[in-house]
């Protein structure tokens, strides 16, 4: 088992002990060498490493400066560094600081056993809990994954929208920038599932939230809210140019065939949009998306397949506040960022 053991056997004024390298071929450690600084770092770089034992001699120049290198360059990898080192002399440099552990020549090979077996087992115990957490820090960035998506569409699902949409509230009061929501809701979608099974009405799901995504901008966010609606969150934009984008959306919902063999099955979407801050009325993200559909189920009333946006929410231009500076700073300090 210990052939698995690699170790770098670090001597500047070779050979100084060819029993200790005897001693560790004989405890079935692989020993690599390196005769000075320059090589050791080498090595370290190159070689799949778990342990350095420094056989120190009293003519080494630049202990000091050796023990610090070797040290940074273990980096990460935590590589551990034992020195050995003649008994009496006192550390004056603080080189010891710098290793891991240190042993006193003459050297007792019993005592060099049991600090090396020592070592190399809490770098065992530390690499697995590093590769344990590792692994867990995946299977987080996973866990995260799905809990943000909605399996169906793929798009974004109502727990992400609901806690994007109020980080994205804040940010835009904080900076005073437009934020817009639009809430789309395909018409008459229980049709679809009656007529043509649910299976296919799920395809059509699909391939609506293709259409959104293909419209959408990069910056937009847009989600599955539940069932037959949609929510696109769009960052500084004001109410006019949302609607534009929802606009685009109606249109090519309009042209598309979602069902081609069956040809009078059209499709259409009705979407509500609100915009802060044009609407002077909405003061957290919730209201936000309670103006937007408000505004769908107006468009819903006036017939359906159109958008509608939120009366209030038409102004282009920013709101003008008549705070003072002094007024503005103290509520942005209210406002976690
Ligand atoms: P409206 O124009 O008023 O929105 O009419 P609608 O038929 O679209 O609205 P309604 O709320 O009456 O029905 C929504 C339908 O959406 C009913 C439900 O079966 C269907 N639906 C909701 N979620 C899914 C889904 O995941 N897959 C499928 N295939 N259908 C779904
Ligand atoms: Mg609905
Ligand atoms: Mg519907």
């Amino acid at each position: 088992m210990r052939d698995d053991y690699r170790i770098l056997l670090v001597e500047q004024n070779p050979p100084s002990s060819a029993r200790l390298r005897n001693w560790l071929h004989r405890q079935k450690y692989r020993v690599l060498s390196a005769a000075t600084g320059k090589e050791a770092l080498e090595k370290i770089r190159k070689e799949t490493l778990d342990l350095v034992l420094w056989n120190r001699s009293t003519g080494d120049s630049n202990g000091l400066e050796l023990a610090q290198i070797l040290r940074r360059q273990r980096g990460g990898t935590r590589l551990p560094i034992i020195m050995l080192r003649p008994r009496g002399k006192q550390d004056r440099e603080g080189i010891e600081t710098e290793v891991d552990d240190f042993i006193l020549r003459p050297l007792r090979f019993e005592e060099v056993g049991v600090r090396i077996r020592t070592i190399l087992k809490k770098r065992k115990e530390y690499s697995g809990l590093q590769q344990a957490n590792l692994r867990l820090k995946k299977a987080n960035g996973r866990l995260k994954k799905i809990l943000a998506f909605d399996a169906k569409t793929q798009l974004y699902n109502y727990r992400y929208f609901s806690e994007r949409v109020e980080e994205e509230f804040k940010r835009a009061e904080r900076y005073d920038n437009f934020l817009s929501c639009i809430i789309l809701d395909l018409d008459r979608f229980k049709g679809i599932n009656d007529r043509f099974g649910h299976l296919e009405g799920d395809r059509v799901l699909r391939t609506f939230a293709a259409i959104l995504l293909e419209n959408a901008r990069e910056t937009d966010f847009v989600a599955r809210y539940g069932g037959e609606e949609f929510a696109i969150i769009l960052v500084q934009t004001d109410g006019p140019q949302a609607k534009i984008l929802a606009e685009r959306i109606r249109e090519a919902t309009e042209k598309f065939s979602f069902l081609p063999s069956r040809r009078n099955a059209r499709l259409t979407v009705s979407a509500g949009i609100a915009t802060f801050p044009s609407n002077s009325r909405i003061h957290s993200s919730t209201e936000l998306v309670k103006a937007a559909d408000t505004a769908l189920f107006r468009a819903k009333e006036a017939g359906r397949n159109r958008t509608h946006l939120d009366r209030s929410s038409e102004t282009a231009k920013i709101r003008k506040t008549n705070m003072t500076t002094e007024q503005i700073k103290r509520r942005r300090k209210t406002i976690p960022s």
